[in-house]
């Protein structure tokens, strides 16, 4: 049977979700359809005022949540889950508006948070630890943290938001989401439609200006922040929670390497890598952002990239066949083209792409190959978060290896080749929270996602991920 609405939820309209109503307020911001770079809907901007009334309904709602058990609260979160796929196809429409990506791929996102949901509904409650000597027995079992904050960019605002939500609400904790300003409004709906299941407090929504993410990470009432974004604010979160000791996860950005072994099935392996690097308009913290091509197979590979990447239709998300949107916002758009212009400036062979960005009605741009820039360059030392990638070649394994991890980051990487064990001992070395073996990155709810060196700390997703919404407690019992 389908499961039924319950209440009719307008997407028209954009509030703060507070101890279980809407919230409005006196300033307003808003996003721009990043397609035809119009106004979308207003948002209330929390206030001061706001942020205190959520951060303490958080906490009374956690204190009677966190004596539920864990089948209880898996059984809401089933509720939650049916209730949020009666609204996939207006979160779709919501999503498509505010981030422009093709419809499909909006649709793909609003789904997956169900197949999310889903895993999560079949994990069972982490296992005590259990020691016991003639003196004493002791038990370390998990406890909720309290108060999750949790802060999200704007590339994947339902993923990485309903990502949080589920495995902090499922611990036991009450969760504040804080949407990128850039993406508020699918985030904000997600949160308002959770109204209708959890207890008022449980799962609430501030939106607003620059000042609401500090005011969160600074509270002393909350436990956690669950922060998802740059690296370089992630380093400011860090810096910021040390004066409560505040617990943080950081999901940051990356530099993701791709090595391609002179073995590969060029036809079938290059438009995987080109979709690797280009989906999202390569705004994903996982695309492949650096392609090692192994040197007896570098120029049919690069064509073969080039002539896939060609065909890649870029539009409107309503579009025909329309595989690519727009950059999602302004200041990324003009970030991205920091990296076309470096390029150009530097006489980087540009074939695929243009070295010369136009502007047009929307914040596109065509995706763009660099061919074997010179290692200390812009475009393979930072992350443009963008559709712009650099090829080079290799020959040694060990010296491709010592390339992949010359970089502060170190989020996800992806080895493809025939050659199953040459693979592996590749995938080995790579200094990145994941590595994809012939496939590009596709992080998947059942395995923790986190990053190596600058790409973060700590994790979320998958059976430890859920450990970082909670705290061990260990019972020490003398006989
Ligand atoms: P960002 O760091 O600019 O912003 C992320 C969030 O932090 C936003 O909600 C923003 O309002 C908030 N924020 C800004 N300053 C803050 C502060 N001082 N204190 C607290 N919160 C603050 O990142 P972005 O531009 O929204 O996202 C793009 C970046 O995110 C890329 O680097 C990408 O690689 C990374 N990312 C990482 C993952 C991951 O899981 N590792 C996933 C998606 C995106």
């Amino acid at each position: 049977m389908a499961p039924s609405k319950l209440t009719t939820v307008d997407f028209n309209t954009f509030a703060n979700i507070v101890n279980g109503e809407p919230r409005s307020a006196k300033n307003k911001y808003n996003g721009i359809d990043p397609t035809t770079k119009e106004k979308l809907w207003d948002v209330p901007v929390a206030s001061k005022e706001d942020v205190e009334d959520a951060v303490r309904a958080a906490n009374e709602a956690y204190r009677k949540w966190s004596k539920k058990s864990w089948e209880e609260r898996q059984e809401a979160l089933n509720r939650f889950k049916d209730l949020y796929a009666s609204y996939v196809d207006d979160l779709t429409e919501l999503l498509l508006k505010e981030v422009g990506r093709p419809k499909c791929f909006s649709e793909l996102e609003i789904k997956s948070c169900l197949a999310f949901t889903d895993w999560h509904m079949k994990l069972s409650q982490p296992e005590p630890e259990q020691y016991e000597d003639d003196e004493k027995t002791i038990t370390t079992r998990f406890l909720p943290l309290g108060v999750v904050a949790a802060i999200c960019p704007w590339n994947y605002p339902v993923t990485l938001s309903v990502g949080k939500i589920v495995p902090a609400v499922l611990a036991g904790n009450a969760i504040i989401v804080k949407p990128s300003p850039f993406t508020p409004y699918s985030a904000l709906k997600v949160v308002e439609i959770a109204q209708q299941v959890f207890p008022p407090g449980l799962v609430q929504a501030l939106g607003g200006d620059d000042k609401l993410g500090p005011a969160l990470v600074a509270h002393p009432d909350i436990q956690i922040v669950s922060f998802t974004g740059s690296i370089a604010t992630g380093k400011k979160v860090m810096a910021a929670a040390a004066s409560t000791l505040k617990r943080v996860t950081l999901e940051l950005g990356g530099n993701d390497p791709c090595i391609i072994l002179p073995d590969v099935d060029i036809a079938k392996t290059a438009p995987q890598v080109a979709l690797g690097a280009f989906l999202n308009s390569g705004q994903i913290c996982v695309a492949i952002k650096r392609i090692y091509i192994h040197k007896d197979i570098y120029r049919p590979f690069v064509d073969a990239l080039i002539s896939f990447t060609e065909q890649l239709k870029i539009g409107t998300p309503k579009g025909e066949n329309v595989m690519l949107g727009p950059l999602q916002n302004e200041m990324q758009y003009e970030k991205v083209k920091t990296f076309f212009e470096d390029s150009k400036k530097n006489g980087y062979k540009f074939v695929a792409g243009t070295d010369n960005v136009e502007e047009g009605k929307g914040y596109f741009i065509k995706p763009a190959i660099i061919d074997n820039p010179p290692n200390d360059s812009k475009i393979v030392t930072e992350e443009p978060f963008g559709p712009i990638v650099p090829c080079q070649p290799w020959e040694d394994e060990a010296e491709v290896i010592a390339r992949a991890n010359n970089t502060k980051a170190g989020l996800a990487a992806s080895v493809f080749g025939k050659d199953l064990e040459r693979c592996e001992r590749i995938a080995n070395q790579i200094e990145s929270g994941s590595v994809f073996i012939n496939s590009f990155a596709k992080p998947r709810p059942m395995a923790i996602f986190g990053g190596m060196k600058e790409s973060g700390i700590g994790g979320e997703w998958g059976k430890l991920g859920m450990l970082s919404f909670m705290i061990p407690q260990a019972i020490h019992r003398y006989k």
